[in-house]
């Protein structure tokens, strides 16, 4: 059968804040759901009171996707696929809570599904979906009223095999393209496939491209992770002498960067400890694909009385160790919230070291819990070194890069809030496009045709 389009795009959620991303598309009977995330904060405040949440509770405090809406819109019946388009929480920590009312199987990359099967089981939760691994870089057929080649493009971004989910229809070519940057210099993993999106474009042309433009405002390109690698390279090499104690944090989910961390800790002859639940739970699916390259050089510790054992010699000989924990967003029940509240046997001193390879993501909770941390933190004396960081998301020349190279039909700016979303509209405007007409600005529980 013929399946010319028009194609229907509904914003679920990722358009108000920076989270909870989904966004829906129909082509006649058949729509796809892409991502299925969590929206972080207010999970943070309820975190304190309990562990296990239901979908319920997390749908009254707008932690999930507005999927109701969706539904209200008459989309559940036509889903025909849950595309994730990687591992981070806020693209597939919803899946648990939601996918289970759809019939349609949850698909994504090796490592991504495997995280998806880590927060099952963290979450109590066994989900009746069919879950599909589809490797970076190669497609899966999916069965609507025709058959559709759904294709997993391999980016660069801060976390591994991620990707740009591309719906193939008879009209043109759908990219997804929610997060990515562009790495010439991948510490991990290989650069953006660049070719491929030509090939497409060549071939089929893109009808809508569904884009972050989270830091579409910097007028940069985003750094290479190889220029973080040399920051902590630097760093490490001024610490090679010290006595005292080594902490670090960054983002568990942050692959590459933890093997340059472990790379360079080498050099200090120290053991490498790293402590904390979501570190071990990210680097296992790692280690399981076969991309944690430095699983031999490292001991993990997650559980609560190991944790405290190891602490406790970390305590008693504290230049023996190389310690990577979790905390860097001063998260409650974090190692390094924990250690500063005095509730494990390690106690900073002065002359220590706490180094965060990490940008704090910025809500005000975040900014809050960091504030609190780093002043007790600082109260023993601590030397803190902030932000041996870059990030993962695509500056505004790169989204220049992007659209020009996709020459999309439609841009629909995605991954934050209005405030956002506009300066990506500004550059779409000096690239020619017009609003309305091609840019479609929209907000959670909006619906465009294309
Ligand atoms: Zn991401």
């Amino acid at each position: 059968m013929v399946n010319k389009g028009p194609i229907e795009v509904y914003a679920v959620g990722g358009y108000n804040e920076v989270g909870k991303n989904m966004t829906a598309i129909k082509i006649k009977n058949d729509s796809f759901i892409f991502d299925c995330g969590l929206y972080i904060p207010p999970i943070a405040e309820l975190e304190e009171k309990t562990n296990n949440y239901t979908t319920q509770q997390l749908r009254r405090i707008r932690a999930i996707p507005d999927d109701m809406w969706l539904e209200q819109q008459g989309i559940r019946p036509s889903v025909r696929a849950i595309l994730i388009s990687h591992a981070h929480l806020d693209h597939v920590g919803g899946v648990p809570f939601l996918a289970q009312r759809y019939k349609a199987p949850v698909i994504g990359t090796p490592f991504t599904m495997k995280v998806l099967d880590c927060i099952q089981k963290d979450n109590n939760i066994k989900i009746p979906n069919q879950i599909k691994s589809v490797p970076p870089n190669s497609s899966i057929k999916i069965k609507g009223d025709k058959n559709y080649d759904v294709e997993f493009i391999h980016v660069t971004h801060s976390t591994l095999q991620c990707t740009f989910v591309v719906v193939h229809t008879d009209v043109g070519a759908v990219v997804y393209a929610n997060d990515f940057k562009l790495d010439n210099y991948p510490v991990l993993g290989q650069k953006s496939n660049i070719e491929r999106l030509k090939e497409i474009v060549k071939s089929e042309g893109i009808k809508a491209f569904i884009v972050d433009s989270l830091y579409s405002e910097k007028y940069a390109k985003t750094p290479s992770e190889k220029i973080a690698r040399y920051m902590l390279e630097d760093l490490f090499m001024t610490l090679d002498n010290e006595q005292s104690a080594i902490f670090v944090s960054t983002f568990s989910s942050h692959i590459a960067r933890l093997k340059s961390i472990v790379d360079f800790g080498k050099i200090l002859n120290r053991e490498i400890i790293f402590v904390g639940r979501s570190l071990n739970k990210y680097v296992s699916a790692a280690s399981n694909i076969k991309m944690a390259p430095f699983i031999k050089d490292i001991q993990t510790f997650s559980y609560s009385d190991k944790v405290k054992k190891i602490l406790r010699k970390v305590n008693e000989n504290r230049k023996n160790y190389l310690v990577v924990c979790t905390g860097h967003q001063g998260e409650p029940g974090s190692i390094l919230d924990r250690i500063a509240k005095n509730e494990l046997p390690f106690q900073f001193r002065g002359d220590d070291h706490m180094i965060f390879s990490s940008s704090i993501i910025p809500t005000s909770i975040n900014i809050e819990n960091r504030d609190k941390l780093d002043k007790k933190i600082r109260k023993m004396g601590t030397r803190i070194f902030s932000d041996i960081h870059v990030s993962g998301h695509a500056c505004r020349e790169d989204l220049r890069e992007i659209v020009k190279i996709l020459n999309p039909e439609n841009v629909i700016p995605a991954h934050g809030a209005y405030e956002q979303l506009l300066p990506m509209t500004e550059l779409l405007k000096e690239m020619g496009y017009k609003q309305n007409k091609d840019i479609h600005l929209m907000q959670d529980r909006e619906k465009v045709v294309i």
